[in-house]
């Protein structure tokens, strides 16, 4: 490890500790709580803190006309107080529990006027997120809310991997400039060449210079973060020319982690296995948004080497949850989240499956409450052995992405489970054509594995046809690579939206 590696490490955590001492920073002391009320005995306070924090939300939300909406439309009468204001924890909790989830249509249809809480003048900050389908939504967040969520991504760190401050760490983002630098080019490196740039060129007083400079933060001064640019499947020649770079750039980078798009870290495995290359180095892999499914993990798993931990976030929450070893099920970040599963406009009991509705607790710029995020997944609450006792969470798929039959919904998660035990699978789709008739189509091995075609189909087959009332078929395709998404991401299944979860 260079001398270079170490100064710039050193001094990012120096310059860390000094804003913490000057007062400009909490999210060192916001993590270490988070560590305190994760544990077996934090869950008195992490209860005090939820009951606290949502309290306060639900006064700050009564300033949005939205909110007041929707508690008119549950039948709440606020106004109960002389200045119409949700005042005790008990009432705000009462007010919450008959409040309907909302999705991202309806919230974007209100914005800006309509969601947004009074400015007074707490740093805010605009940012746009990438829906699977394109479609986007502008989250504002104020200072307060971005300190709470370094200090819930330093958790996650922490759970995950055992380390946090200036940890070294890699991602590969399926559409980088979505992701981190909006659509202005690659990122700024640098910290002070940013801040020279912004005071030479003017844009110092801008909302994209304080928004770029937090990102800078985050990359540079908490850790030690390389971003590489995704991978296009387009061809296999071609895929192995940007994996032989990429591979070139994690070689250069020596990250302890590694977080990617779950199909580029099958990818990247296949290659590794290949070539026989060696990543001592990394110890950990993350795939993004909690998504990828046990088979595509344990092949990561026995390809690289390592250990790996799965993290739900989303641009517009931040980190939610994160697992302490190989599990799926990820422990709630409770002091920051409360996160519930739908069905049927109710809340289920733990372990059902169900539509995830989370409330962001910190963010009282723009309140997203009871916010449906478009994912499918489950709450478990069986003791963990780590020692934690938070609720975990376990996401199985988009919404988009879930077939309901006769009640039975088939999860993106058992779908590509079938799909990805097969060693000569590297990405596939399911492609609803008709009520009962799907088409398949799997990308072999860039490697030259073939797969057991008739196998995946018929198994794929008999999953499908619980709950149906005729049989279901899929013809199967072999193609050289699967369109991704607009926003560079894969789905596994494109279902006729008649099919999805109402
Ligand atoms: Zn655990």
């Amino acid at each position: 490890m260079s001398v270079f590696f170490f100064m710039r490490k050193w001094s990012g955590l120096f310059c860390i500790r000094a804003l913490q001492a000057l007062g400009k920073t909490s999210f060192l002391d916001q993590a270490k709580s988070l560590r305190r009320e994760s544990n077996s005995k934090g869950a008195s306070a992490r209860r005090l803190q939820r009951g606290k924090r949502l309290s306060a939300l639900l006064n700050r939300a009564m300033e949005t006309v939205f909110f007041r909406h929707r508690l008119e439309q549950a039948g709440v009468a606020f106004g109960t107080s002389a200045r119409g204001e949700a005042t005790g924890e008990d009432q705000a909790l009462e007010f919450f529990s008959k409040l309907t989830p909302i999705g991202k249509q309806e919230i974007r249809s209100r914005f800006p006027e309509g969601v947004l809480t009074k400015d007074t003048q707490d740093g805010r900050t605009y940012r746009s997120t990438s829906g699977t389908s394109g479609e986007r939504l502008t989250v504002v967040t104020n200072f307060s809310r971005r300190e709470a969520g370094r200090a819930s991504a330093l958790h996650v760190l922490e759970v995950a991997t055992r380390r946090s401050l200036g940890a070294s760490i890699t991602d590969i983002p399926p559409n980088v400039c979505n992701s981190v630098c909006g659509l202005d080019g690659p990122p700024e490196t640098s910290v002070l060449r940013h801040i020279r740039r912004g005071l030479r060129n003017g844009s110092w007083r801008s909302e994209m210079f304080r928004s770029d400079l937090n990102g800078l933060f985050e990359r540079r001064l908490m850790f030690k973060q390389d971003i590489l640019p995704p991978l296009d499947a387009r061809s296999a020649s071609d895929l192995s020319k940007q994996m032989e770079e990429t591979w070139g750039l994690l070689e250069a980078g020596r990250p302890y982690l590694l977080r990617a798009f779950p199909q580029y870290l099958l990818w990247l495995s296949e290659y590794k296995t290949q070539r026989s290359v060696g990543s001592h180095y990394l110890k950990y892999v993350m795939p993004y948004g909690g998504l990828a499914c046990d088979s595509l993990l344990s092949r990561v798993r026995s390809a690289l080497g390592v250990e790996t931990r799965n993290m739900y976030g989303t641009s517009e929450l931040g980190s939610v949850a994160v697992s302490c070893d190989n599990h799926r099920a990820m422990h709630i970040i409770e002091s920051f989240f409360e996160v519930e599963i739908f069905r049927d406009g109710k809340v289920v009991q733990d372990g059902q499956i169900g539509e995830v509705v989370i409330t962001d607790l910190t963010n009282t710029a723009m309140p997203l409450i009871r916010y449906k995020v478009g994912d499918i997944g489950r709450i478990l609450q069986d003791a963990c052995a780590c020692g934690r006792n938070t609720k975990r969470l376990e996401i199985l798929g988009r919404v988009q992405e879930t077939l309901v039959r006769s009640g039975h919904w088939v999860t993106a998660s058992e779908i590509g489970n079938i799909a990805y035990s097969d060693r000569g699978v590297s990405n596939f789709r399911l492609d609803q054509i008709s009520t009962n008739h799907f088409e398949l189509q799997i990308v072999p091995s860039f490697f030259g594995v073939s797969p057991d075609v008739d196998s995946i189909r018929s198994r794929m087959e008999d999953l499908l046809s619980v709950g149906g009332t005729e049989p279901t078929k899929i013809t199967p395709r072999i193609l050289p690579f699967v369109q991704p998404e607009p926003n560079g991401k894969y789905l596994t299944c494109r279902l006729r939206p008649s099919a999805w979860v109402q």
